[in-house]
């Protein structure tokens, strides 16, 4: 991918380190070296934080940037994989870079122990290859959006609550993609609903966020056919998939030509936190 800068060619401990990569002949050895020389933005160490980042880095992105304000506690620990025992009270990027580096001590880990917002947000976003969205609420989701529309930056877009579970990728790069705010117009009728209050099937976060690792490693190797331009919806209870095709809103006031009237998100759609 442009901006992922070369890096001196694997020792021979990282070639195995990454060797079942290698063998895949998508992946090779030109693709492992785009995910070692590759920065991605997570943002939220949560429930679909816990095991996107556990996949990133353990799959040897160069570079992650972890962010999220919160602490550890006990209701976390439940499905929150990336944190133990121990890390309660402990920030979650601190608790969850720890972690991070022993399972890849050879990657860059920044833990960010802040809600990021404007102008610091921007930047993160414009330094990163890919954003990957973990967080739980509606007004960083659409921040986010905003900056991965600004810069041209693909987006991995996930949420979690009760069985329910949804993931889409906003492949920001593209002038045809749609954005969040094309599927989700900011102050929509759309319910924010947290797992604070409804509960969370433990392993429902584990499949969305390690399907963000899945697309986030796709787009920054260019490899495959990522989830652009489509959302899946997960019900863990019937363990069924639905995939609903999104379209571009020509008129969507973050991504479109400008003055928009509010769309309607689908019908019946609930936007799931991060668990
Ligand atoms: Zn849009």
């Amino acid at each position: 991918m442009a901006g992922i800068t070369p890096l001196p060619a694997m020792d021979d401990d990282q070639l195995l380190r990454y060797s079942r990569h290698i063998l895949l002949p998508e992946i090779g050895i030109d693709g492992q070296e785009k995910l070692l020389g590759a920065h991605a933005l997570l943002i939220g160490a949560g429930g679909l934080g816990a095991p996107a980042s556990l996949y990133l880095a353990a799959s040897g992105v160069g570079r992650i940037t972890l962010c999220d304000h919160d602490a550890v506690d006990l209701t976390n620990l439940q499905r929150q994989i990336v944190h133990f025992t121990e890390s309660i009270g402990r920030k979650k990027v601190d608790s969850a870079r720890t972690t991070l580096a022993r399972i890849n001590p050879e990657i860059s880990i920044e833990a960010i122990a802040e809600r990021v917002a404007g102008l610091r947000l921007e930047q993160l976003v414009q330094s990163a290859d890919v954003v990957v969205d973990a967080t739980d609420n509606f007004a960083t989701r659409h921040a986010v959006n905003r900056a991965c529309v600004k810069f041209a930056k693909p987006l991995v877009s996930g949420a979690g609550v009760r069985f329910d579970g949804q993931i889409a990728v906003f492949d920001l790069r593209r002038r045809d993609s749609p954005c969040y705010h094309c599927l989700f117009p900011e102050n929509g009728d759309v319910e924010e609903m947290r797992c604070a209050v409804m509960g969370v099937f433990a392993p429902l976060v584990g499949i969305i966020g390690s399907m963000q690792a899945a697309e986030a490693l796709k787009l920054l190797m260019g490899i495959g056919r990522d989830l652009t331009g489509r959302l899946l919806l997960l019900d863990a209870l019937t363990m069924e998939w639905r995939s609903v095709r999104l379209k571009k809103d020509p008129q969507c006031a973050v991504c479109g030509g400008g003055d928009s009237e509010q769309r309607q998100a689908p019908e019946s759609c609930e936007v799931p936190g991060n668990g």
